[in-house]
């Protein structure tokens, strides 16, 4: 029952609490109950930009005293809104866009809020690598969020090829003005025949969100200017042969059709009886044959 009074009616408000508010990532339309019923409540808002969270604000008739928390100066507003807490005042923390803390600031908040015994709880909402994968259609069971990658790019080559063996679907936050060179970076890395999906400007009036084989997404960005502008999430497929054989049925049928017949044969064959793409098993082929002992290979 701790909860019930936080839940119900108008002006959410719980004393000495830090609410972390997620705002719209585009539509403002996606502002949820709970958090306008916060942020009515609560006695302060530390916003990443003020002006942004003001203008939020202003939409839903709120007036609030606003606390700038930005990464510049985050560790110093620590101190203040630790003072209204202990004050037994309440205080909501936005960012920009979408959930705080995620690729945004509010960590260092959060963590001395919490380490200072006070409550810290979540008002859910807007977040686009969740929006992206909502859309991607990929079904893969785990999915690791990367964030933004390095900017230079030897680091960000460095970074995606520790990825690059990871059985799990990859999510990128990227700049407009680096899209290109990232999606080439994953090309380079990850190699053609893997799936991205390029979520751009969700939930915004120039949405869209395209599919295609990684090899193909460089072209694909390069045929229009518009399809380099905005905010984007980049999904891209985990390996796929660490992949494949997770999901290989049965003691590796693919493996027990390569010791009976030729490569090309036993990958049509085993596409038939597990139903997984030609390509990736093809690949997968080609990665057990080298590891393959001489007697065995074909
Ligand atoms: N805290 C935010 C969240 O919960 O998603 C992320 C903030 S991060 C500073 C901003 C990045 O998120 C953008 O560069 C872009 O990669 C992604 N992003 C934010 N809004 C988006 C949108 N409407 N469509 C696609 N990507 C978006």
């Amino acid at each position: 029952m701790e909860h019930a009074a936080a839940h119900g009616g108008t002006g959410e408000k719980r004393s000495a609490t830090l609410y972390v508010v997620a705002t719209p990532i585009g539509n403002l339309g996606d502002i949820g109950l709970r958090a306008l019923e916060t942020l009515h409540g609560v006695d302060a808002v530390a916003a990443e930009d003020t002006r942004v969270t003001r203008r939020l604000l202003a939409r839903h008739g709120i007036t609030k005293r606003l606390i700038p928390v930005h990464e510049h100066n985050e560790k110093r507003a620590v101190e203040g809104i630790l003072a209204l807490l202990r004050d037994g005042r309440s205080v909501a923390l936005t960012c920009d866009a979408g959930t705080p803390a995620i690729s945004d600031p509010g960590a260092v908040l959060v963590a001395a809020a919490r380490a200072a015994g006070f409550r810290v709880a979540p008002v859910p909402g807007p977040n686009a690598a969740i929006a992206a994968l909502s859309v991607c259609g990929f079904g893969a069971p785990h999915h690791l969020f990367y964030g933004f990658l390095p900017a230079r790019a030897a680091s960000r080559r460095r970074e995606l090829s520790a990825l690059a063996r990871l059985p799990y679907t990859l999510v990128f936050y990227e700049a407009p003005h680096r899209v290109e060179e990232c999606v080439s970076d994953l090309r380079a890395v990850l190699g053609d025949t893997r799936r991205i999906v390029i979520a751009r400007e969700l939930t915004k009036l120039f949405e869209s969100v395209h599919a295609c084989a990684l090899g193909e997404a460089g072209t694909w960005l390069a045929g229009n200017p518009d399809r380099r502008k905005g905010e984007f999430v980049l999904i891209v497929e985990g390996a796929v042969e660490a992949k494949a054989a997770a999901e290989t049925p049965g003691p590796g049928v693919l493996e027990a059709l390569m010791d009976e017949l030729p490569l090309r044969r036993a990958v049509d064959l085993a596409a038939r009886i597990t139903g997984e793409r030609k390509n990736e098993l093809y690949r997968l082929a080609l990665a057990m044959r080298k590891k393959a002992v001489p007697s065995r290979s074909r």
